[in-house]
């Protein structure tokens, strides 16, 4: 059994499925995923991410506004708990700082308050963060460490940056997610964090729609592709497949301790 730490079943690209996310759920299921974190990047979109995840104990839901979403709208952090505390909600975010999109520095003061805001919101509720984060490495761990992100640690997902990064983020009691970056020929440098992170702290993920692993590079991805990062990663760390597939499960439960694994 695998699972799915980070997926956003609300935008997945359902035309191979006859436009029927619960044939993408069944496929997901035939490739041994026992579990899907579907993630948040809008308040307004919250409402549909709980009607997708009703009557199916196998979806978690997080809440949060996407760091390049923060243009739309910084939440309230008294809003931000409220929702958390909804039924199905087992993390915060996604939250973080992505520099990448914005031009010069506007925005970035927006992105930071909002970071701030879901810290704190994570450390009221006791949940999980799961942190995105691109091209603002020292921005990010600051933040963390100034707003005590050590007491409800979290995950850095679809993990890019460097390994001076990740040790950083370890430190702080943070997961590393690998997405299916690592499958992508200029990978290199992710290839040396995700054989190095240790294995208690490992989790995989699709980010479905986007970043659809190998063989499937450039086309919609799905939860079932979650299977190719965890083939991948066995081969890349020298372990068996059912190795790395329970670390990173128990890894999850562990970290998403509100999320229930099937019996
Ligand atoms: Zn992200
Ligand atoms: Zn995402």
């Amino acid at each position: 059994m695998i699972v799915d730490s980070h997926c956003h079943l609300d935008r997945l690209d359902l035309t191979a499925h006859d436009g029927d996310l619960s044939k993408a759920l069944l496929a997901a299921r035939d490739n041994g995923v026992s579990h899907f974190l579907s993630v948040c990047v809008e308040l307004s979109e919250f409402p549909e991410l709980e009607r997708i995840a009703s009557g199916h104990p196998d979806i978690s839901l997080s809440v949060g506004v996407h760091p390049n979403d923060t243009e739309m709208k910084v939440p309230e952090t008294e809003e931000l708990v409220k929702l958390a505390l909804q039924d199905k909600v087992v993390a915060i975010g996604e939250t973080g700082l992505d520099y990448y999109r914005l031009e010069g520095d506007e925005g970035r003061g927006d992105q930071q308050e909002s970071f701030k805001r879901h810290i704190r919101a994570a450390v009221e509720v006791n949940k999980p963060l799961i942190i995105h984060t691109r091209h603002a490495r020292n921005d990010t761990i600051d933040i963390m460490r100034e707003e005590n992100a050590d007491k409800c640690r979290g995950v850095m997902h679809c993990f890019t940056e460097d390994w001076d990064m990740a040790e950083k983020a370890l430190e702080l009691g943070f997961y590393i997610s690998i997405s299916g970056i690592v499958t992508f020929k200029n990978a290199g440098d992710l290839r040396d964090i995700a054989k190095r992170v240790p294995m208690d702290r490992l989790l995989i993920e699709t980010d479905s729609p986007y970043l659809a692993p190998m063989p499937h590079r450039g086309k919609t991805n799905e939860p079932a592709y979650v299977r190719y990062v965890a083939d991948y990663m066995a081969e890349l760390r020298g372990v068996t497949y059912e190795e790395i597939a329970k670390a990173t499960t128990d890894n999850f439960f562990t970290l998403f301790s509100d999320a229930r694994p099937a019996i």
